[in-house]
Order: C-alpha cells, then structure tokens, then sequence
C-alpha cells in the first residue's frame, strides 16, 4: 500500500481509518500453507478476534481457510460470513457450560479448557467430540500478559492434570477427537515450540480417536526494525516432519492444525489519522492525532510499538516526536520517535494494525469508532463506516425526570 493511495483512503473515507490489504493477507495465508506442504491434512482456523470485520472473514473463507472462535458471537459472525459448522472451532476460556452447548448445537467443533465443564459437558452429551486444551507449561516470551502457558496461566488443562483427564474421559465415554494447545502470543525460538509440540503428541498418545492435533498460534510478526520473526518455513520443515512420524507411530493420518491471527493479519492493516495539533514543551515536541487509545490500545496496554510514517511529508527532515491522541487521559502512542517532520494536518500511517487494533476499539471520550476499509484488488472499498452519534446512543435508555 503506498503513500499515494493511502493518502487518498484518507481523504475519500475520512480519518482516522483502519485500512486492509487483502492481497497481504492471501500471502501470509499462502505462506503458511506453502510451510507446511508436506503435511497430508493441513487446516488453519484465522483467530477472528484479531480481525472480525465479517468482510474479512468472507475473504479468509475464500481463501479455504477455517475460524477459530472464542464467543458465541463470533461463531456467529463466522456462520455469517458463510463458513460451515465444521469449518469453525470454539476455543474458549471461562465461558458457562450453556454457551459451549449452544455452539456444540450449532454443530461446531468444540474445545474445553477446564475440568469442570469437560465433566459436566461429557456426562450431559458423551456423543459429541469434544478438542481438549492442554496447558504445556511452556513459557513463550517473557511478558506475562502474552504467556498464557505457563504454571499460574487461566488457560488450558495442565499437563500435570492428565490421569484425572483421562479419569473424567474413561467415567463418562466422551469422545476426544482433538487435543490442542496455545502457548501464547509470541513464540520467541522454534525450538520452544518444538518442545511444546513433543508434550502435546504424547498427551495425544493417550487417545485413540483423535482427527487432528491443533498447535494454536503464537507466530511473532515483526513490528519494529530488529524484532525477530517466527521463521515459518524452518518451523513447517522441523514441525512437518515430527508430525508425520507421529501419525506413523499413532497409526493414522490425523490433520494439524493451527489458528493463527496475528501471523495472517497484523501486517495487513494501517492505522490512518490526522495530526491536529503540533506542540513544543520545555522538553518535547508532540504531535497529536485525531484518535487516541479508544481507537489502538496496543502501544498503552502492552507497551506495543507500531512503526509510524508521516506519508503526507515522507521526504521530509527527520525529527523527533511523541505522538500523542487527543482523549483527556495519557494516551501515548509513541515516544521520542524520529518521524519526517510533521505539520498540523499531515496523515500519519500506523504500521501492523490489523490485528487486535480495530478489535480492541471503544468508544472512550464518546468517541466514534473509525471506519475500515479493505483494499481488494486495486480497489478501496469500505467494509465498516465510521460510527455516528446515533451509535453513541444506541442501547442507552433515557430517563425523564
Ligand atoms: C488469540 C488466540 C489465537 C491467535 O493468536 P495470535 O497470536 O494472534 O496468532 C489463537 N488461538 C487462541 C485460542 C487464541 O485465543
């Protein structure tokens, strides 16, 4: 996407402006295929929630890809969008019993995380197949908000809980059909993964009529010059390779599954918003947009940084800024960064800002949610307008007094 017909997304839909290249997508989709082409049954399932425009779920479903959900309402969108029943998995966390039956009644594939509802589920439906998440105990990155299988993690059933697993298994005659695992957001080297992967396939040992193993996500995309890139291609050799000796030894071509999200979208998208306002302190200069952290969270809740470019001036004499938003409330999007120098009214494009950005949006400061377009094609088309303040009022009841 250059500078030029960014520029001109920004001036036909307005900003701020979340903006997707479709064609990215297809190959970040298509790369990962191509990685692991020597596995017989492949089956991504794009995480919705880092993107869930129901437009870009049309085009994962055209891709041939599945879903992987974590609401009711995103199994919903997803049969919205088109996907098959069988083309969708549930992986929840926490969520009632209740919920997880009405997607099982939709005919979605499901997958418990805890043994309590793994119990409760299997002695209420033993004939649905249920996909069980394993908690590896791996520790994926250092940050503790990003590690999700680690000992004090909420997710997945711990490995250390398998002979009650297969307890809960055996009393109520459940059928496993899948056993899966998320280590979380940033896989930091391959061979942590690798090792995750061997306690998953001698979990998987334990069942005899499982489909598929399914090795979640965690696929780290870069987002600043030096960060390391989860090399797809090494890990599509070293993990197809282990994977169909394991299907040897079980004795059955099963399907691998992954359900990556940011892998598939976050390079995808831009971030478009306009300067309105330059300011020089005693100390900095800033530079403040016309959006703030109700509309991109990332860099305030995980300390994210998002690559910016002024593409109104690309050429201009590089300065250093702090860019800032305009909520009543710290909203710093990035500090002391050297930008090419920005003047009131300058279009700053935000990099990796399709996944979990648009998602995480509110309307803090009762402010509109922005628009999202989708590039397909050489064409810009709109696939969310821009909120108005008929959104703001919606489901508000207002009292008389
Ligand atoms: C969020 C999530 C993913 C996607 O993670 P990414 O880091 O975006 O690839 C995959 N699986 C589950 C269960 C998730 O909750």
């Amino acid at each position: 996407m250059n500078e030029k017909t960014l520029l001109k997304i920004a001036k036909d839909f307005g900003s701020p402006v979340y903006v997707y290249d479709a064609e990215k997508i297809e190959f970040q989709y298509k790369r990962l295929t191509k990685a692991f082409s020597k596995v017989k049954h492949l089956r991504l399932n794009y995480a919705v929630k880092a993107l869930s425009n129901i437009s870009v779920l049309k085009l994962f479903n055209k891709l041939g890809s599945g879903i992987d959900t974590v609401s009711i309402q995103e199994v919903q969108l997803g049969i919205k969008a088109g996907f098959k029943p069988e083309d969708i998995i549930f992986t929840p966390n926490g969520v009632s019993l209740e919920e997880i039956e009405k997607a099982a009644k939709l005919g979605v594939q499901i997958n418990i995380d805890n043994l309590s509802i793994l119990e409760q589920f299997g002695t209420k439906h033993p004939n649905i197949p249920v996909c069980i998440r394993i908690n590896p105990h791996v520790m994926a990155g250092g940050n503790t908000n990003i590690s999700v299988g680690h000992i004090d993690s909420k997710f997945g059933i711990s490995i250390h809980q398998i002979p009650l697993l297969l307890r809960i298994v055996e009393n109520t005659k459940m059928n496993i059909n899948g056993i899966h695992m998320h280590t979380g957001s940033d896989i930091l080297d391959i061979d942590v993964f690798l090792y995750a992967s061997e306690i998953l396939f001698e979990t998987a040992k334990n069942f005899k009529s499982l489909e598929f193993i399914d090795f979640g996500s965690g696929f780290k995309v870069p987002y600043k010059a030096g960060d390391i890139e989860t090399n797809i291609e090494e890990l599509g050799e070293k993990l197809s390779q282990r994977f169909n000796e394991f299907c040897k030894e079980y004795g059955k071509e099963l399907t691998l599954a992954f359900e990556p999200g940011k892998f598939l979208v976050s390079e995808a998208g831009v971030f478009l918003a306009k300067v309105n306002v330059v300011k020089q302190t005693t100390s900095t200069i800033f530079a403040q947009i016309d959006s703030g952290f109700n509309h991109l969270i990332r860099p305030m809740l995980y300390g994210s940084q998002h690559d910016i470019e002024n593409i109104s001036n690309p050429k201009g004499r590089e300065r250093f800024y702090s860019v800032v938003g305009y909520i009543c409330e710290t909203d710093t999007f990035a500090n002391n960064r050297r930008i090419a120098e920005i003047n009131e009214g300058d279009i700053l494009s935000f990099k990796n800002a399709g996944a979990y950005c648009y998602s995480m949006a509110s309307n803090y400061n009762s402010r509109y949610r922005p628009a999202e377009v989708l590039l397909y094609k050489g064409k810009a088309h709109l696939i969310r307008k821009r909120e108005d303040f008929e959104d703001i009022l919606h489901n508000q009841v207002i009292l008389n007094f």
